[in-house]
């Protein structure tokens, strides 16, 4: 295998001047999985920036492995993202297991950035939990980090802002039934199969395909899905594996089984990391509202998960779903105007908190991932697509409008969509050369 270079070698970036117009030129956004347009969470103010390294999906690890080849432009993004939000701290949140990194980072960071260790737990990467793991301070429900004069980024935006370049292509894992687990830098708008291929192809017949990683999952509709700007993984995994059948389980059998089924025991609740936050988080009577009505009509209990999974995954002794009862609650509890009607100060974190964390390897183990490769390393490979799809909406807010029209050649890193005036949204570049075509949810690029 070969050691990856792509796209960043030998380009000196010292003395960029840190700018929110720079970010929105280059179509930054959050990689992390929101798609947040970056110019516009940056307007923030807050005295502390995280950089949000806690990468807690099983088998994934591109953020792992940013930070190990990349430390340089992505320490530029971190002191420039800090210059933006008026930081005096900078933080980067990572995992303790990763000795070899920390103790690089620590070897190269500028004054005021200094590596935080988190535990090796699920699930670190949530923006509440890292940053009471970093400060101790809670986000209040329904809050964003600046509530706590924060302000969380991931690895991966930082870096692209310390490269000063267009957002073009997306780094990812590919994990789970594939003959090499590997993290790959790939054109936006290449599809998923060409991906998978990449990394050596399945290693069985019949597979399914996970996006995201395995707990906050979207299971993929086939293998001509488009890689975006927020696709952090893709795993591959047996047809037959039970992760697959339970994203893919219909509603109505989630409802029915966990109507009849549910005993109340609560684990669900005494294991959500946001209910061990202090939050009115209780899947337990998210799941006791099944019997009487409609989902989340009983409190705000649903209001406030952050779908995180680990009460389904993980603590739930009858493999019932609350966390899909809490996401069908959610609009009905919004609608009928349920609110949380506490004070920040009256948060408590659970006291036991610390000691419910969920072990990474007690993780894997208990949903069945214990038989595949948990490495990915970075590895060059060179894609040649024929043509990709980039979708106008790859992002948080409004879809992009496209600049350019049917017939139009481009380049790598040409603007071909931009947001209307006025809304939120986020600018897309050409991940290709070739000829576009433009249609009403994305613009095909043919090489
Ligand atoms: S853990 Fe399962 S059985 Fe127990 S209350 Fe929650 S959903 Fe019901
Ligand atoms: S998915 Fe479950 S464990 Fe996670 S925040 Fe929601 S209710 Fe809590």
């Amino acid at each position: 295998m070969m050691t990856p270079q792509t796209g960043i070698s030998g380009q000196s970036r010292a003395g960029l001047t840190p700018s929110l117009d720079r970010i929105d030129e280059l179509g930054i956004v959050g990689a992390g999985g929101g798609g947040f347009p970056t110019a516009v969470k940056f307007k923030t103010q807050a005295s502390l920036l995280i950089a949000n390294a806690a990468e807690c999906e099983p088998l994934l690890h591109k953020d792992k492995e940013l930070l190990h080849h990349y430390a340089e432009p992505f320490l530029r993004g971190m002191t420039m993202a800090m210059e933006l939000v008026g930081a005096r701290e900078g933080v980067v949140g990572i995992k303790e297991k990763y000795l070899d990194i920390i103790a690089a980072i620590e070897a190269q960071a500028p004054a005021g950035i200094r590596v935080a260790s988190l535990p090796d737990c699920y699930p670190a990467g949530d923006e509440f939990i890292l940053v009471h793991m970093v400060t101790g301070r809670v986000i209040p429900p329904g809050g964003l980090p600046k509530d706590v004069d924060c302000a969380v980024a991931n690895v991966e935006t930082l870096m692209n802002i310390g490269l000063d370049r267009p957002v073009t292509h997306k780094y990812l894992t590919v994990a789970g039934a594939v003959a090499h687990p590997v993290t790959l830098r790939v054109p936006i708008g290449i599809t998923i199969g060409e991906v998978i291929d990449a990394a050596g192809g399945p290693t069985v017949p019949d597979f399914g395909v996970l996006l995201g990683g395995v707990m906050m999952a979207k299971p993929a509709a086939d293998l001509n899905v488009p890689v975006t700007k927020t696709t952090g993984g893709i795993v591959v995994l047996p047809a037959e594996h039970a992760l697959i059948r339970r994203h893919n389980a219909p509603w109505m059998h989630i409802a029915k089984i966990g109507r009849s089924a549910c005993d109340q025991c609560r684990f669900c609740t005494e294991f959500c990391p946001r209910y061990l936050l202090g939050h009115p988080i209780e899947p337990h009577a998210a799941m006791r509202s099944l019997g009487f009505s409609q989902p989340g009509d009983l409190t705000v209990a649903t209001l406030y998960c952050c779908e995180c999974n680990l009460c389904t995954m993980f603590a739930c002794p009858e493999d019932l779903d609350p966390k899909n009862v809490c996401v069908q609650g959610k609009p009905i509890a919004r609608e009928r105007g349920l609110t949380w009607k506490g004070t920040p100060e009256s948060i408590q974190p659970h006291p036991m908190a610390e000691y419910r964390r969920v072990p990474m390897r007690r993780l894997i183990a208990k949903l069945g991932l214990g038989e595949f490769v948990n490495e990915g390393p970075l590895t060059e490979h060179e894609f040649a697509p024929r043509k990709v799809t980039l979708p106008l909406k790859q992002h948080a807010g409004a879809p992009a409008v496209a600049v350019v029209k049917c017939g139009d050649s481009v380049r790598v890193g040409d603007l071909i969509a931009a947001p209307e005036a006025g809304k939120l949204g986020a600018r897309i570049h050409a991940s290709i050369d070739g000829r576009v075509s433009v249609g009403a949810d994305a613009i095909v690029i043919e090489a």
